[in-house]
This record gives structure tokens, sequence and C-alpha cells, in this order.
């Protein structure tokens, strides 16, 4: 690593050293940019990594909600605004038992290179809550987000900062949360997005992240001359972005053979079909959190219980689930099984070592912040329609949405390719976002 950025992940180690996740995420970013570094004085004259690694601001609130036996329930909240050089805050809210001030430091630093990949004018932002949606009423679901919007409402805004959904926020929670800013701040305008279709929603947002995933590794396959058809694929998960990849993977005709939860995953080798890839809504909807009802309704599909769908051989592998969910062993386990690439599409989903096995081996690996950018940037696109009032077809919407994935692409193959033709999609992808925000932040001074 660059002299000067070990100095400041150093730094950043000795003042947090229990922040691991958030430490992570500047570590892999902090091993990519040592070239860019070199090449540019000014970026250590003017202390942008000290700068970069440091939230413009972190909200951190109390939520307290009644339950459905009228008792108080009380839960941390927060805003982390991290960086504001390109655009408005943005990036999601995650409602998960695992979420702390580490994880949305990491989510915010990863969305703020994400966002700037898709050159659209976001700068980037995260939050969310231990609240854990598991087997919660809508109406304690309601009562929730009514009071994380109390406090929230005052510090976000069309032009200032504008959450989303991410793990545990989907439709149903943006629809309460969006009501009660509304209350709050007497104005109907765009500052969630992922909104229903009637009241401000793009068309296909629900779909971008995992369609703009599928389009990347298109891209992926097509530099090999390959393409997807017949490919077989392991996915991880079974939430909004596992389903939205599912969904384009099987209409381009690729075999998608797993789906997983965590209480285990799903074998099915006669691979997803339309109606199988609709039950995943079904499952979701039950929020219980669990994929194992799947072979009980689809013969074809076996359950394997406790286990990750890692250790099954596929051409593809996509973890769509949560951060540090394929590790060293599981990535491994595919290379024993002859994958033939990796696309992260869940946010920071490899640990380190998973991530050096791959490329070590040479296969073609992909971050999240490159394959799952087609999410916001069609967040951006919902923020474009809301500010024209306006709203787009939906072909519209997936033209642009293409058109970003192989911007996001071609930025990766410029500035990831290494001197033997491999393509070092993690150099390529933080280079190409580091330099847009390095630039901002030097041309807008202190
Ligand atoms: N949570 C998604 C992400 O990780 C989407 C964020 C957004 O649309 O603002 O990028």
């Amino acid at each position: 690593m660059n002299e000067y950025a070990q100095r400041v992940l150093d730094l950043r180690r000795s003042q947090a050293p229990w922040e691991l996740e958030y430490l992570q995420s500047v570590t892999e970013v902090f091993e990519s940019i040592g070239s860019v570094i070199e090449a540019d004085p000014r970026l250590e004259r003017d202390k942008i990594l000290e700068r970069m690694t440091i939230p413009e601001r972190v909200i951190s609130f109390q939520v307290p909600w009644l339950d459905e036996k009228g008792e108080i329930q009380v839960n941390n909240g927060y805003r982390v605004q991290f960086n504001s050089a390109l655009g408005p805050y943005k990036g999601g809210l995650r409602f998960h038992p695992s979420v702390n001030l580490s994880v949305l430091k990491f989510l915010g630093f990863e969305q703020t290179f994400k966002n700037s990949l898709t050159t659209l004018p976001m700068g980037g932002g995260k939050g969310g809550s231990d609240f854990n949606p598991r087997g919660k009423t809508d109406h304690e679901v309601m009562n929730f987000c009514n009071s994380f919007m109390r406090e929230l409402f005052r510090h976000i805004g069309p032009d200032t900062d504008v959450p989303a959904g991410d793990i545990g926020v989907g439709a149903r929670e943006i629809g309460y949360l969006f009501g009660q800013y509304k209350r709050l701040a007497n104005t109907f305008n765009g500052v969630l997005t992922g909104k229903g279709l009637a009241w401000g929603g793009s068309l296909v947002r629900s779909e971008a992240t995992g369609y703009g995933a599928i389009y990347f590794v298109q891209h992926m396959l097509a530099k090999k001359n390959q393409e997807i058809a017949g490919k077989k694929i392991a996915l991880s998960g079974f939430g909004n972005v596992a389903w939205g990849a599912a969904l384009k993977a099987t209409s381009l005709g690729a075999k998608v053979i797993t789906i997983s939860g965590p209480d285990g995953y799903i074998l099915d080798e006669d691979g997803l079909d339309f109606e199988k890839v609709a039950y995943m809504l079904e499952l979701r909807s039950s929020g219980r959190d669990i994929v194992a009802p799947y072979a009980e309704k689809f013969p074809s599909g076996k359950f394997i219980a406790g286990r990750k769908p890692w250790e099954v051989p596929v051409d593809i592998a996509m973890p769509c689930a949560i951060q540090n969910e394929l590790n060293g062993e599981d990535a491994a386990q595919l290379v024993a099984n002859k994958v033939e690439l990796v696309a992260e599409v869940s946010n920071m989903g490899c640990t380190p070592e998973a991530i050096h096995c791959f490329q070590g081996n040479k296969i073609n690996f992909a971050p999240g912040k490159a394959v799952n950018a087609g999410g916001v940037a069609t967040s951006c696109l919902e923020m474009t329609q809301n500010a024209s009032h306006t709203y787009w077809a939906a072909e519209k919407v997936d033209a642009r949405l293409y058109m970003i994935a192989t911007g996001i692409h071609e930025a990766c193959v410029r500035n990831g390719t290494e001197v033997d033709g491999y393509i070092n999609y993690v150099a390529g992808a933080n280079i190409a976002g580091f330099k847009r925000v390095a630039e901002a932040m030097l041309a807008q001074g202190i």
C-alpha cells in the first residue's frame, strides 16, 4: 500500500480499532489507488484521504416505538452523511440487527465511490437501524418507521440527502417513511427513492439492482467472448436483489440453480423458472426470513440446512445477501469447482481472503460497488423524473440503466487492465470512483 494511504489507514485504525467493517472497506479502496496518489501530489497536500475517511456528518438518534402489546421498544437509528462532493447524499436505509456505526460507515464509504462510478450527480450516504423486521406485524413496522422518520425528516431533502431502501427496507417501509416525512415536512417531493409507482416511483426501480448486475455480468462475459445463455449461476439471498438478478438471468437463458436464506440454501438443478422467481416474492413477504418452504412447494428443489451455496459447481457465482457472506474457504471451493467469474452483488459480500483467492487464480472478480450500482443509478433516474414532475416509460429507464452498467464496465476495464491483460475489476472500480470524488473535493476547497 502507498505510504500516505497506509498512514491514514493506521490513524483511522488507532482511533476506532473496533470498526472492523469500516476499516476493511477503507483498506480495499486504499490498496487500489497507490498509482493515483503517486501521480498527483495535490491529494496528500490537501489531505484528501484524511477528509475522505471521516463522514461529513453522522446523525445518531433513539427510535422509541410501541409494539402490539403496547410495550415500548427502543432501537438505535442513524444516518451517515458521508461525502457530498458530487451531489446530495444518496444511499439506502438498512433495518437489520447487525446494523451499527461501523457497518453504516463502511456502506456510506462504499456508496460514495459507487455513486461516483455511475457518473450521476450523487454524493454518498447510508443509514438505518438495528431494528429487526423479522416476525413484526405491519402495524409494528409502521410504528417503527413513523418514529424513525420523526427524527430523520429534519436532516434530509431532495437536494440535501435522499435515502432509499436496502436490506429490510422495501416498498412497504418506504411507503410508511414517505407518509411520515410528508406529514412532518408538509411537502410532497422526491426525498426518498423506491417509492410506489402511483406516488412518484420509477418503473424498473425494484428490478434495477439485479438487472444492472446481470448487464454487468454480460459485459464481463463479452470480454471473454462468451454469453450468459446456458451458464449455471449460484445466487445467495432471496431478497429484492437476488429476485431481480434471477428474473433477468432466467429471461436471458441462464440457469439459476441456488438461492439462500439465513436457514440454508435451495439447490434446484432444473433452474428457476418464472413461477419459481415469482415465488421468491411470496417467501419474502412471509416475513420469516427463511427459504426452506421452497423445497416443499417445488419438488425439484432440495433444501440444504445451515450451509451456503458456494459448494455447488457453477460457472458464475453472485453473492446477493450481505457483507462478508463469501469467505476464503468458499472462494477456494468455487475455484476448485472451476467457477469462471464472480460478480459481487451485495455490498462487500466477499472477504479480502476471498477476493485475493479469486485474483490469485486469475478469475475475473467484480466488486459490489461496480456490479450493484444499477440500483442507485435508477434511484437517480427516479429523482430526475420527480424533479421534472413526470414519469418515464419502462423502456427508457431500462435503456438508461443498461447504458450506465456499460459505462461502469468500461471504466473498470480502462482503469483496471493489468499488463498480462487480466482485468482487475476491484482496482478499476476503485480508481475510477476515487478520481471523480477527489477531483471535486480538490476543486471545492475546505
Ligand atoms: N441500497 C442500495 C445500494 O446499496 C440502493 C441505494 C439507493 O438507491 O439510494 O446501493
